[in-house]
């Protein structure tokens, strides 16, 4: 195959997997007594190549995601940003907040008081206020960050305090389930979480955003409640490290 014709494919299997996924967004969104578009769909672009992030961007996906701040701020001069919202969704380092807050319009991995009193502290530096999301290791797992749901709450009262960040909502990564009803489990305790913070009005903190659903649950996230779902290899294809 010719470099041209390559382009051409990728580009094409790129706008056929974004259709079937708009397709399926809507008809979960329908059983879950809502419309298309209450729900957003983020692109997830880590280790993918410009060249096609934007096959994706000019096909009209409006919100991309990237986990590491210095693959995020490498790509970003070469795409297609016009009209575009960025999000960081893995997690922050201390040393890395300076170099993030101000370059995206969201970061949804706060996964405890230290990181959201940096960025805050480095938002305050830029005279900004950052958007965040909580992320919440809803498995309690080991291997993942996030705040734990038993601690959850002290910590939503101490992150209220903090005037340089404005808290949109909640993040979270689901642990692998054997099947669907396990994994509704974590995401009902995770929209629980959503609806009973937003009743108690807490000063700084909105619950608007519910970010749950990758290539293998989002359908399923959706019909759990979810408003965000983070797409990556359905769209693009499997990564390669
Ligand atoms: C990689 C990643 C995704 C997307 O994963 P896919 O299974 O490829 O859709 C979503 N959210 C986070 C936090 C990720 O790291």
């Amino acid at each position: 195959m010719t470099e041209k014709s390559f382009l051409e494919k990728r580009k094409a299997d790129i706008r056929y997997n974004l259709d079937v996924i708009n397709e399926k967004i809507g008809e979960a969104a329908v059983k879950s007594g809502r419309t298309r578009d209450e729900i957003r769909l983020m692109a997830v672009t880590k280790t993918v190549d410009p060249i096609f992030i934007n096959f994706a961007l000019d096909y009209g996906v409006d919100l991309i995601g990237e986990n590491r701040v210095q693959e995020m701020l490498r790509k970003k001069p070469e795409l297609h940003l016009d009209g575009v919202e960025k999000h960081l969704i893995g997690h922050l380092q201390t040393n890395k907040a300076g170099q993030i807050v101000g370059a995206v319009d969201m970061i949804q991995s706060v996964d405890s008081v230290k990181i959201a009193r940096e960025i805050a502290k480095q938002s305050a530096k830029k005279g900004v206020v950052t958007d965040v999301l909580l992320e919440i290791n809803v498995g309690e797992e080991e291997s993942k960050s996030g705040f734990s749901v038993s601690e959850f709450y002290e910590h939503v009262y101490e992150i209220s305090q903090i005037p340089e960040i404005r808290v949109k909502g909640l993040m979270t990564v689901p642990p692998i389930c054997e099947n669907n009803t396990t994994l509704c489990k974590f995401f009902e305790n995770i929209y629980d979480i959503y609806v009973d913070i937003g009743t108690k009005k807490i000063d700084n903190i909105d619950m608007n955003v519910l970010s749950m659903g990758m290539s293998g649950d989002y359908e399923q996230a959706i019909l759990c409640g979810s408003n965000l779902v983070r797409i990556g290899s359905s769209i693009f294809g499997p990564r390669i490290y």
